[in-house]
């Protein structure tokens, strides 16, 4: 058997072998072909496998990450407070002592804010030295003047402790923080409004962010100044750090944060009187009066620490008790104004 072969080529012979052979390497490259198809399947299925694995452990770490920030938020202080209570307390001397408990809430701690102030194990003073209150004491020939200072409000205990003040007539400080809502907003017109004293105590309230550095600060104190004289018309010349200005939180040196303050004709309180309620122990109403009353006739001027938050009711109820005790002691209580006596843990050295 001949076939005829394209023009100019021979007669080119082929055998029934030949022809089984071509029909073989057809089937073979069939075969092949179906083996390449199936292993690009494969990858194809096994690279989607992939993608899904990783946009599920993608959100499965969100959730653990919103699920740390939320036990760190119901976290108590425990370990916050023992770093300050041990390594921040100033030198107490006779009778001068200065409480020094860290005043955090539910809207501050997380936990790198946490681990950083676990870390830092030796003093950081850099150039401030500790006020020791010496000038403070009380002697019989002066009122000893009281000064009721809340922290970290507005909360939802700001309307109950606004009226409890308002019912004894009493004018208090209110050292806030930042909040947009507008409950929080009508919050801080009613404490101008009754005339207490509006201070600042930082926007975020976040030591990680607010102690990073003097620009980070400064930007934080610019946002919560702004922002309360756009809610109330208050220029607030009162500051309260988050911490106190003894904290050992911050990386920083403090002093050049008192600076920024001091520059800005801002002056910063911190307290020499603690009711006890920043703690991770659960004060009872009589004990956080005991704790107040214990140290605050001690002083001529007592800047007394408590906080406006929705987790400390038991401040709010001891309120209008320890008003009366106060009032009882002949005490005066005022809100802080630019006769107060700045009472501060730490002040900036000579240089
Ligand atoms: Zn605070």
């Amino acid at each position: 058997m001949f076939q005829v072969g394209e023009a100019g080529r021979e007669k080119v012979p082929m055998s029934m072998s030949e022809g089984n052979m071509l029909q073989q390497q057809m089937k073979r490259r069939k075969r092949v072909n179906r083996i390449k198809k199936a292993v690009i399947s494969l990858v194809a299925i096994w690279m989607s496998v992939l993608t899904f694995l990783c946009v599920g452990l993608y959100m499965k770490v969100n959730e653990l990450e919103s699920h740390i920030d939320e036990i760190a938020k119901s976290l108590p202080q425990a370990e916050q407070v023992q770093n300050t209570e041990t390594k921040n307390q100033p030198k107490a001397e006779e009778g001068g002592s200065v409480k020094n408990d860290v005043e955090d809430t539910e809207e501050q701690p997380d936990a790198k804010d946490e681990a950083k102030s676990i870390a830092q194990a030796e003093p950081q003073v850099g150039n401030v030295t500790v006020n020791d209150q010496s000038d403070n004491l009380a002697d019989a020939t002066e009122t000893q003047k009281v000064y009721l200072t809340f922290d970290d409000g507005p909360s939802e205990n700001t309307a109950k402790i606004l009226d409890i003040l308002k019912k004894y007539n009493i004018k208090a400080t209110f050292f806030v923080i930042g909040k947009t809502d507008e409950v929080s907003k009508a919050m801080y017109q009613r404490i101008v409004a009754e005339g207490h004293t509006l201070g600042m105590h930082s926007w975020s309230h976040k030591y990680s962010v607010l102690y990073d550095s003097l620009d980070a600060f400064e930007q934080d104190y610019e946002q919560i100044h702004d922002y309360l004289y756009e809610i109330t018309g208050v220029d607030c010349k009162y500051y309260r750090f988050p911490g106190g200005s003894s904290n050992r939180v911050s990386n920083c040196d403090m002093s050049q944060f008192i600076n920024c303050l001091n520059e800005k004709g801002v002056t910063y309180f911190d307290w020499n009187v603690s009711s006890g309620d920043a703690t991770s122990q659960a004060y009872t109403v009589d004990e956080l009066i005991q704790n107040v009353m214990k140290d605050v006739l001690k002083y001529k001027t007592s800047v007394v620490l408590m906080h406006d938050s929705t987790v400390k009711p038991t401040t709010v109820e001891a309120l209008a008790p320890l008003i009366e005790k106060l009032q009882a002691s002949g005490a005066t209580i005022l809100p802080i104004d630019g006769n107060t006596t700045p009472v501060q843990h730490v002040v900036i050295s000579a240089q």
